[in-house]
């Protein structure tokens, strides 16, 4: 059986793009070889995903169909896919199909393929469109979610175990600095001090990689409740203004522009369903790094309002600025930008993941745009309630909660 249909229509072609040496029979008796014993599965469709060529590694993992019976149908026909949480991905929601019919790149780790058997594995897909074809190659990431879920075990582990001596540390230190409860000189002084911030920046780091794992591990729960979004949002950011004030900034909350559209008004009313926790987290962070990377003298404006069914919030400062290169990047795991002026300054690099992975969980977005030299602005936009949907699910809160009393 000839599980290579493509060698009989489109021979040339392969050969003539060809990478490796040798005459065309001996180029694609070598392409033969890779395309039989690689473990990675590889598909060829057209332009709307049927398929033209299949191989061995992919013919298995699809459920062990053959490449005659796969050949000529739609890959959507043959590849059945899930998510997650167990549910299949329809047809119209498939990402990988819709990267097929709009010739782009693709790549993802979040998919389960069912076979025709029914039997389900995790696959990392890419698709790489060439030409008027589109390369389709996956792989049984089985081995490998279960590999990062045991590193994520001990990283969780470890972290959660270093913290408690750290806090022990940090209170120990904290009582040594205090007038109240011992005396030192000026010099010990200056080196506890050191000593503290250290400490303090090293139990962030612990706290930071604990909820990354908890994140990364879903194991977070979020619980959403109803929220006048731009009072939350005030007194949240409240609670850091004397930090704010340490550094001399000036800071501002609400618009600064006068405006008579209604969207612009000072303070405007807006609802969301947040987890207070994650929101307070997600603003503690930006307001942390406005302060963080802005000199003395500098401003930091935060505002929130509506914009059609989202919210937006902004945080912007008139910090130092991200320079394009680096702001593509900053939401990464652990990044960090690396110049003479961030040198001096702490980080772990989480915050910003940290804060990316809260805003998704809550069904929200965050990104930043930014000046360089000039400062940044991140927004944070979240599913918008009406104010009646908002007054809803507030009376249903408290009729649970007068129940529950009851
Ligand atoms: P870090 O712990 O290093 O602050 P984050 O994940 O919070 O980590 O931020 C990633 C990087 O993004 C930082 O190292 C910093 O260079 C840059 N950054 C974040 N916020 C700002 C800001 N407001 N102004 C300028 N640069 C920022």
């Amino acid at each position: 059986m000839n599980i290579f249909p493509w060698k009989k229509k489109t021979e040339t072609e392969a050969v003539a793009t060809g990478f490796v040496a040798g005459t065309p029979q001996v180029q694609a008796s070598l392409a033969d070889l890779v395309l039989n014993y690689i473990e990675e599965g590889v598909l060829i469709t057209d332009a709307v995903g049927t398929i033209q060529m299949v191989n061995p590694a992919a013919l298995s993992m699809i459920g062990g169909l053959s490449a005659d019976v796969t050949v000529g149908v739609n890959v959507l026909s043959v590849m059945k896919f899930e998510n997650g949480e167990g549910l299949a991905i329809d047809d119209n929601a498939n990402l990988l199909m819709a990267a097929i019919r709009n010739n782009q790149d693709f790549q993802t780790r979040d998919y389960i393929l069912v076979s025709i058997q029914g039997q389900k594995r995790p696959v990392a897909i890419t698709l790489k469109p060439v030409g008027a074809q589109r390369i389709i190659t996956f792989r049984d990431i089985t081995k490998e979610l279960e590999e990062e879920g045991e590193q994520m075990d001990f990283i969780s582990t470890a972290s959660h175990e270093m913290r408690t001596p750290v806090a022990s540390i940090e209170g120990y230190l904290g009582l040594a600095l205090n007038p109240q409860t011992a005396s030192i000189d000026e010099r010990a002084r200056k080196y506890l001090e050191e000593a503290h911030a250290s400490s303090q920046h090293l139990g962030r780091l612990f706290q930071d990689l604990l909820d990354v794992t908890k994140l990364d591990d879903k194991k977070m729960k979020v619980r959403m409740v109803p929220a006048d979004l731009t009072q939350l949002v005030r007194s949240i950011v409240d609670g850091q203004v004397p930090m704010m004030q340490a550094k001399n900034l000036n800071y501002s909350f609400g618009s600064n522009e006068v405006s008579t559209q209604p969207e612009h008004r000072l303070e405007q009313m807006v609802y969301a369903s947040v987890d207070v926790d994650f929101l307070r987290e997600i603003l503690n962070n930006l307001i942390e790094n406005a302060i963080k990377y802005t000199p003395e003298g500098g401003a930091i404006w935060v505002n929130v309002r509506g914009d059609g069914d989202r919210v937006l919030v902004n945080v912007t400062d008139t910090g130092m600025g991200i320079s394009p290169e680096d702001l593509k990047h900053i939401f990464q795991k652990f990044y960090r930008v690396d110049n003479s002026q961030t040198r001096e300054i702490g980080g772990t690099g989480l915050g910003l993941y940290l804060v990316k992975q809260r805003a998704e969980a809550m069904g929200g977005k965050v990104w930043a745009e930014s000046s360089f030299g000039e400062g940044s602005t991140f927004y944070l936009s979240l599913p918008r309630l009406t104010a009646e949907e908002y007054n809803r699910r507030r009376q249903i809160i408290a009729n649970q909660e007068a129940m529950s009393v009851g």
